[in-house]
């Protein structure tokens, strides 16, 4: 009977199986295809102080999420605790992710818990990670076997130094040493009187391949202070060896445009990863702290109405992407579909555009400029003379757009099909953010509603310590209505070209002030 299901089931995630899973060294975009599949399919997944945020973000929306690492350096559970943890869900038929830093089976007990497993006779699988020792060699421009200054590359721990035979390592080209920041002054001893050159290049590596990594560089001998004066913490690796030394060379990380820049996403939660996505990859500490979200509006009836008409319509209007999401949403529960749509389909902007076009359908106008204002401007040469439009949209947009064709004699339509909110949650991580020593670098804003939102979140005060970059005319409108200074603004209305205002932005003022 097993065998028939096994052969049958071709689901990516068994139920009653322990996935012991590499999360990578921090940056998301490491993780492996087989580790996000898991993620997203799994009941329950165990994580640790290890694991990015922006990792666990792949978990589907069912999964359970536990915590089972330390807590101010307690353990919130204990190894047997976690075994049976993972042995007593897999038991009940769940299919648990147990997420590890970097790879499983590089330090950090994924054998231990493997070995638990065969004890129990549960199955399990073991999805090797990108260890944070490939990551630090790769994100801090140390390539660990460079052929012309090392043969072999050795991992150890640090955790407890009386465990190393240290005279063995002292001959070794390349050390990475785990768990051993604090230890480090000790390791540098040991190595040394076991025979290693002082003056041998060593590196610390904190939270390797993020935002936030940082490198303190030295010698052997010099390190250890170097590390304490930079007031280095954990989680950080030591590499020892002359491959050191090639950082100055081919360090890419560091150069990155927006490195060092830490910026605040206010895009809604659904929204903000290709944003966040594109920042990470440019170098930047990205934060997301989505400063609106999107709700039902207060009443469908318009919305309907407009559905059941839908053949009477000329035009068809979509002003956002998330105004075709909904709109489309709503339309399948209606009796109508794709086919009674209007035959003239108009967005604004080449995202709203593009999501049109994901439908397979063509899109007949895009404005040049991606503001409303140009969109009326773009009818000008089109007769709306008695046609009937409809705009399905936000309930809460303004008004201009309706008024503007409503002028050039069309009969419009103006039907909500989503309400946008406030998130509860965004108050306390908008605090957070700015009452740390340093506020954040950047804040964007890509809609009136998110600076809106942001000045009824924030102390102008706290706002005003950062840089605002606007998406466009629109939204930078909004912010000096509200009293704020924009920073930068997009040239071209997209993501991209907020991205690319903000590059431009720091490479002038870093040349300004060398
Ligand atoms: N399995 C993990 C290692 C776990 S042991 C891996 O393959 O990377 C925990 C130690 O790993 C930490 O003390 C630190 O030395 C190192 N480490 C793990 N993740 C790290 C990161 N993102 N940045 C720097 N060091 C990290």
């Amino acid at each position: 009977m097993d065998l028939v299901l096994d052969s049958l089931e071709t689901a990516p995630v068994r139920r009653g199986t322990v996935y012991l899973v590499g999360a990578g060294p921090g940056d998301p975009d490491l993780l492996t295809l087989r580790a996000r599949e898991l993620l997203e399919h799994a009941d329950l997944i165990l994580y640790d102080n290890l694991t990015s945020p922006e990792v666990l973000a792949f978990a589907g929306p069912h999964a359970e999420r536990r915590y089972v690492g330390k807590k101010r350096a307690v353990r919130v559970l204990e190894q047997s605790a976690i075994n049976a943890l993972m042995v007593g869900a897999a038991r009940k038929g769940k299919s648990v992710v147990r997420l590890k830093g970097g790879d499983p089976f590089v330090f950090g007990r994924g054998g231990e818990e493997a070995q638990a497993l065969v004890r129990e006779g549960v199955p399990f699988e073991v999805v090797p990670g990108v260890t944070s020792a490939l990551g630090a060699g790769a994100y801090a421009g140390m390539p660990l076997t460079h052929r012309d200054y090392t043969q072999s590359v050795t991992l150890l721990t640090g955790h407890d130094v009386n465990l190393i035979d240290w005279k063995s390592l002292a001959g070794r080209q390349t050390l990475i040493v785990f768990m051993g920041l604090i230890s480090f002054p000790k390791i540098a001893d040991r190595l040394i009187s076991a025979g290693l050159d002082a003056n041998t290049p060593a590196a610390a590596v904190r939270w390797v391949t993020r935002g936030d990594q940082t490198v303190v560089t030295g010698t052997l001998a010099s390190l250890p202070s170097a590390i304490r004066d930079r007031g280095l913490k954990p989680p950080a690796l030591v590499v020892i060896g002359e491959i050191v030394r090639l950082r100055r060379e081919i360090d890419w990380f560091d150069k990155l445009p927006l490195r060092g820049q830490e910026v605040v996403v206010t895009r809604a939660s659904a929204q903000a990863a290709p944003l966040c996505r594109r920042l990470r990859r440019l170098g930047a500490r990205v934060m997301s702290i989505p400063v609106i979200g999107f709700e039902p509006p207060s009443e469908w009836g318009p919305a309907d109405r407009a559905i059941r008409d839908l053949p009477s319509y000329e035009w068809l209007v979509f002003t956002s992407v998330n105004g075709v999401d909904r709109f489309v949403e709503r339309l399948d529960m209606s009796k109508r579909d794709l086919r009674d749509l209007p035959p003239r389909i108009c967005a604004i902007g080449p995202a709203t555009a593009d999501r049109i076009r994901a439908l397979h359908l063509h899109v007949d106008l895009v404005p040049e400029e991606f503001v409303a204002e140009s969109l009326a401007a773009s009818f000008r040469n089109i007769s709306l003379e008695g046609q009937r439009v409809l705009i399905p949209r936000a309930q809460e947009a303004r008004e201009l757009l309706p008024i503007q064709l409503g002028s050039m004699g069309a009969e419009v339509d103006v039907v909500p099909v989503y309400r946008t909110v406030l998130p509860d949650s965004s108050r306390q991580m908008a605090l957070a953010a700015w009452s740390k020593g340093n506020p954040p670098d950047w804040v964007t804003v890509t809609s009136s509603s998110t600076v809106r939102n942001l000045a009824r979140l924030l102390p102008m005060g706290d706002l005003r310590r950062s840089r605002l970059a606007s998406i466009g005319p629109v939204t930078s409108a909004t912010a000096s209505e509200v009293g704020l200074h924009v920073a930068t603004q997009a040239s071209e209305y997209t993501i991209e070209g907020l991205v690319q205002a903000m590059c431009a932005f720091v490479t002038a003022d870093r040349a300004r002030n060398g």
